[in-house]
């Protein structure tokens, strides 16, 4: 048996072929059974005399037939198979679908979310999320062979590591060969893309996931994908340079259509003048009709800022009331090296920072970074460590930059949200195969849960009681 798919069978009237897919739509009357099967490139309407009356919708079936022209007034305009039909002569039911829990002749929009996760595999069936994912894949393929044209490097870094300060708080992972030891999940592979400039790779990128203990938000779950990326021997603007160019061409590869060719330059003082904030929205109504990204950069922030009291990372994070804006790695711009070593005038430094901003959303964010230790020991001292506490969270990156670290600068961008952009839609869910829930539970399987207490034993954990448990 050679199966042939759906995409392929116009060219093929007078022949007998065997396609296989799931039943979109059924419509009996009575002798005559009509389907339209579905397959991954498409569908086609299959017609079956006598038989295919128990079929169901959305069961995997088998079906062997001739490829038939349809008489003129039948042809169907709408759908790249309208001209043909399939005469069925033989099926066989492969799977067969039980009545769905959810239903997917619609956008599913109209469907809550709890079900829509629940019973994800069959959400994805529904066409609009298939395109969404389709898009996501190809976008992401053309930003790899971008990339791999300019002699990027794709390399994996660890998931079991040590906390990044990213400005949230850290997954942890208890050590069964260690009990009472933890690892953190990465909040972005920063440090570690950083050692691969010390490694001599001199352009590295990932498409990476990051984990994040961030407070729920209704769209944003504990992990996100970014296109990662680190370049050595580079100033700000060539990587700010670089970056647009990929991101053109990936846009334009998955038909995206751009405001600008060249993205503008905001500074932080003129965004927050002109907009009210940083993270604005350059399109006309027209163009938000079109579908049209706007993209613009966003550079000169501040290095540090007050530590919101509110927000317990931060204080986690600082130690003399002073926090990092965005990336502790970075380098602070040059003609304010000399204050950031003396832990001066902290308000008025500006890091190097760069934040890219689509259609009102922040679109990703990187910054020339510190490579020599006494920028790197002078960010956390600014922030109120000693020089233990500096040796304990950045020891090994002060290592590296002992042994030959070239400058270095890259960026992180955030892939769910430009799918999103790119797809038209508004919820970062609706481009990710299996999102969390607004309450942080896992699609389809509901982690987190319990586990077996011997699990526990053997890491040597204890839950306590919390105090509304009973
Ligand atoms: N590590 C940063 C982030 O994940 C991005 C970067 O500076 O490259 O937001």
């Amino acid at each position: 048996m050679t199966r042939i798919l759906i995409s392929q069978i116009t060219k093929l009237v007078g022949e007998t072929v065997t396609l296989m897919g799931w039943v979109d739509t059924k419509r009996d009357h009575g002798k005559v059974t009509f389907i339209d099967l579905r397959d991954r490139s498409g569908k086609v309407q299959c017609v079956a005399f006598g038989q295919m009356g128990e079929l169901t919708v959305e069961s995997v079936v088998e079906i062997t037939g001739l490829v038939k022209a349809r008489e003129a007034r039948n042809i169907n305009k709408e759908i790249p198979t309208g001209s043909i039909e399939i005469e069925v002569t033989n099926y066989r039911i492969l799977n067969k679908a039980k009545d769905l829990p959810i239903t997917l002749d619609s956008d599913g929009k109209e469907i809550g979310e709890e079900p829509r996760l629940k019973f994800r595999y069959l959400d994805l069936r529904r066409e609009r999320m298939q395109k969404n994912i389709r898009l996501r894949s190809n976008f992401i393929q053309a930003l790899r062979k971008t990339l791999y044209a300019q002699e990027f490097v794709d390399i994996e870094t660890p998931i079991l590591t040590q906390s990044t300060k990213e400005g949230a708080r850290d997954f942890i992972v208890p050590s069964r060969f260690q009990p009472g030891k933890f690892y953190a999940l990465p909040q972005s592979p920063q440090q570690y893309k950083q050692l691969l400039m010390t490694a001599g790779f001199e352009r590295y990128f990932q498409i990476a996931r990051c984990i994040r203990d961030e407070d729920l938000r209704a769209d944003r779950g504990f992990e996100f994908t970014q296109l990662d990326l680190e370049m050595s021997f580079v100033e700000r603007e060539d990587v700010m340079n670089t970056v647009e160019e990929i991101t053109k061409i990936a846009i334009k590869a998955v038909g995206g259509k751009l405001k600008d060719e060249q993205f503008p330059i905001f500074t932080y003082k003129q965004a927050l003048e002109q907009f009210g904030s940083d993270k604005f929205d350059l399109r006309t109504d027209e163009e938000k009709k079109q579908g049209v990204l706007a993209f613009a950069w966003v550079i000169d922030f501040p290095f540090f800022k007050q530590v919101d009291k509110s927000d317990a990372a931060e204080v986690a994070d600082s130690k003399s009331g002073w926090t990092f804006t965005h990336n502790p790695f970075s380098s602070p711009q040059e003609k304010f090296i000399k204050d950031h070593l003396e832990g001066k005038n902290l308000d008025q430094i500006l890091t190097t920072q760069y934040d890219l901003v689509c259609n009102g959303y922040e679109a990703g964010g990187g910054s020339i970074r510190a490579h020599n230790k006494e920028v790197l020991q002078a960010t956390f001292k600014n922030m109120g460590y000693s020089n233990e506490e500096i040796e304990q969270s950045v020891g090994h990156m002060l290592r590296a930059f002992e042994v030959g670290t070239p400058p270095h600068g890259g960026i992180a961008l955030g892939l769910d949200r430009l799918v999103m952009i790119l797809a038209g839609e508004t919820s970062l869910k609706e481009v990710i195969a299996f999102p969390m829930s607004s309450s942080g539970r896992t699609a389809v399987m509901g982690a987190p849960s319990d586990v077996e207490p011997g699990l526990l034993d053997e890491l040597g954990l204890e839950i306590k009681k919390q105090k509304n448990q009973k």
